[in-house]
């Protein structure tokens, strides 16, 4: 009795460790499963994922996602995309044995050989030079992207941006930022303070050792000869590494007779998800309630407060424009915050503070410490500001007249 009772107590013993074993061996075998099904389905979808390119129009809205072609790294796109985005009449023929494309749009003929860089435009007999030639996949011509960046601009009066991390390519009308000279806005100072700076106020920094005070700096030095080359006058609140106050600044953008301040800084956050472009737009308006319980003795201080309520809608027209442009840059779309930016309460003009990325987020790091990718954040706020100055001058007649 005693005896089986110890063996069916062993055999308990054994099974009920097998059954433990089993339970321990249970949730491996369902994490190897999930784990292939999970391999599967990325497989899966990068096979079903084909590479497209997506055409922006110039408020930065989508106007058709073109199906591509991948090869030496380079992105082709067929012959119809043209149709697609360009010209719904355009017509085209190839001559297969010849390897010659003929595309008719807008009254003109456009010649391309394929694997060759020289395109023939008629009339007129202009030749153009791609940095990249048609090439010939499945027996069709395909185009390359430069014959969009580098053609178009040429054929019409058209101005086309491509990013290629994005794949996203922008074509916008020429005249649809007025050209600066024209409307006497060439006076129109517009002062870009880089945040922080010197030994003490570094601002953050990337686990890299970039420094906060640095990447502002030099953006912003690059954009006020993006700018000068746009005929837009920008204004440095500094020039070198040095440490300014918020009155120092402020004072800077006065002198000058600043009429717009845009102040660039970084990002850093506990959390290294957090990324991305953010807009602080400067709203008064929390700066009247605040004042409003002091009011009798700021008279005049209160005056100029309310003065300054009327930048609000400007400086939310510079932070729109600041959206429109960079969300061309970004995979997610940039949010806008509006707040009283205490920093920024003597600016007695619209304001902005644009925060450019997060040190602390890898890819924001990696991004901002590529000049190329400063180049085009140069570029697009830039374009921003002919924006800006473009809306201003389009309601530059009514406004005095209302006044
Ligand atoms: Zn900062």
């Amino acid at each position: 009795m005693t005896t089986t009772t110890r063996t069916n107590n062993t055999a308990y013993t054994e099974k009920a460790q097998e059954r433990c074993a089993n339970r321990d061996i249970l949730p491996v075998k369902i994490g190897v499963l999930f784990l292939c099904v999970l391999v599967f389905a990325i497989a899966l979808r990068s096979i079903a994922q084909v590479p497209t390119v997506r055409f922006i129009d110039v408020n930065g809205k989508t106007v058709a996602e073109v199906q591509a072609h991948y090869q030496n790294k380079r992105v082709y796109l067929p012959v119809d995309a043209v149709k697609q985005v360009i010209d719904p009449a355009a017509t085209h023929q190839y001559n297969h044995p010849r390897q010659r494309l003929t595309l008719k749009t807008k009254d003109r003929q456009i010649r391309l050989q394929m694997r060759r860089p020289t395109v023939s435009i008629d009339p007129g007999g202009q030749t153009v030079t791609l940095s990249t030639p048609p090439i010939i996949v499945a027996q069709q011509p395909m185009l390359p992207i430069a014959f969009f960046t580098e053609l178009l601009p040429i054929l019409n009066d058209v101005e086309v941006i491509y990013n290629s991390s994005l794949n996203r390519l922008q074509i916008r009308p020429k005249d649809t930022l007025i050209p600066v000279e024209t409307n006497g806005t060439q006076d129109l100072i517009i002062i870009v303070d880089p945040g922080h700076g010197g030994t003490d106020d570094r601002g953050c920094a990337g686990s890299t050792g970039v420094l906060e005070k640095d990447i502002v700096l030099a953006l912003a030095k690059q954009l006020q000869w993006t700018s000068k080359q746009h005929g837009i006058q920008v204004h440095l609140t500094r020039e070198t590494d040095t440490e300014k106050t918020h009155f120092e600044r402020i004072q800077v953008a006065k002198q000058s007779r600043g009429q717009l301040f845009l102040s660039l800084h970084c990002n850093a956050s506990f959390s290294p998800y957090h990324k991305g472009i953010r807009i602080y737009v400067n709203n008064p308006k929390g700066q009247l309630r605040f004042t409003s319980t002091i009011k009798p003795a700021l008279t005049g201080q209160r005056l100029k407060i309310l003065a300054q309520a009327d930048y609000l809608k400007q400086s939310k027209d510079l932070a729109y424009a600041l959206q429109t442009e960079l969300n061309f840059l970004t995979e997610t779309p940039i949010q806008i915050i509006d707040l009283p930016l205490i920093a920024l309460s003597d600016a007695y003009m619209p304001a902005v503070i644009l925060e450019l990325g997060y040190l602390s987020n890898v890819e924001d790091l990696e991004r901002l410490s590529n000049s190329e990718y400063t180049a085009s954040v140069a570029q697009a706020i830039t374009r921003a500001l002919q924006r800006y100055i473009s809306s201003i001058n389009q309601n530059t007649l009514p406004t005095v007249s209302e006044q």
